[in-house]
Parts: C-alpha cells; sequence; structure tokens
C-alpha cells in the first residue's frame, strides 16, 4: 500500500481531530475513527452503517451520516463523489501529497507534487487553510474495459 502511515496514528489523528472539535469521544465515535483508520478504500455511509450496527445496534443512518458530513466539515474525512455515490475516506494528514484514484475500482496512487506551490498569484486577503487537488482516471487494469462504442469513434469527451 501506498500510505505507510500506522493504524493507531491515524486513530489517534482522527480522534484529536474530534476532540479539537470540542466533540466528546464516545465509544460510537472512537470506532468510527477505525474504522476509517483501517479501510482500504471508501466507504459509502451505507458501509459505514452497516459497521457501525454490528455493535452499536440503536444507532441510526441519520447518525452516522450526520457524523460524516461533520467530520468532513472539519477536514478529518474527506467526500468524493465516485461512479457509485458519495464516499468518505480519511484525509492523509501525516505528510503533504495528492490522489490519483481510479474511477473503476478506486485504487489510489499517490504523488508528491503540489500544485499550490506552482499557482500564479492568488487573491490576496485570502487564508488558505488547506487545499484539495485530486486526479480522477482509469487505472491500467480497469481502462480496457471501458465499454467501446461500434461505429462511434469522433473524438468526443463525453458529457462531463
Ligand atoms: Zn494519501
Ligand atoms: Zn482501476
Ligand atoms: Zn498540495
Amino acid at each position: 500500500m501506498a500510505h505507510t502511515v500506522n493504524h493507531e496514528q491515524i486513530v489517534e489523528e482522527i480522534v484529536r481531530s474530534m476532540a479539537d472539535k470540542g466533540w466528546r469521544i464516545t465509544g460510537q465515535r472512537r470506532r468510527l475513527a477505525e474504522l476509517f483508520a483501517s479501510a482500504e478504500g471508501y466507504l459509502s455511509a451505507k458501509d459505514v452503517y452497516e459497521h457501525m450496527r454490528i455493535e452499536f445496534a440503536g444507532i441510526s443512518f441519520d447518525t452516522v451520516y450526520r457524523n460524516l458530513r461533520l467530520l468532513s466539515d472539519m477536514g478529518v474525512l474527506e467526500q468524493f463523489h465516485l461512479a457509485d455515490g458519495i464516499k468518505f475516506r480519511a484525509r492523509c494528514l501525516m505528510h503533504h501529497h495528492h490522489h490519483m484514484i481510479c474511477l473503476g475500482c478506486e485504487r489510489t496512487y499517490t504523488f508528491e507534487f503540489c500544485p499550490m506551490k506552482h499557482l500564479p498569484e492568488l487573491p490576496e486577503h485570502f487564508q488558505i487553510r488547506h487545499h484539495r487537488f485530486d486526479i480522477f482516471g482509469y487505472c491500467d487494469e480497469c481502462s480496457p474495459k471501458l465499454p467501446a462504442e461500434p461505429g462511434h469513434d469522433e473524438r468526443n469527451q463525453g458529457n462531463h
């Protein structure tokens, strides 16, 4: 895996961010942190709910979803619009880098180049706290599976 930061560090980082925002660290919230720290890929709200309700029988989908949104607002999680809907992932906090994300299998590659360092003048009086830069496309394994449209060979860029 490209991400070499260990699991406990990520859990502690997420829990610390929650505490910084004044959140009480309940068993549910710690479990949420552990879930994202150990997740191999991206989790939908439904994925998280399915995990959480194994241990917390009374938890509602709304509670899970609200927590995910709040954690995204805090910058602990990042929200992605992927092929099968909105998914979440722990933001990489330890070491600055960016991602290329495969829209087919959601495999994620990291790269060190940071476009922020190469931007021309930005508007002044804007206090930048963080930024995102993600590249979406298809990995080697997924790109051949793209539907070939027979007899439709014009350079149509699609309707994105
Ligand atoms: Zn990363
Ligand atoms: Zn792929
Ligand atoms: Zn950057």
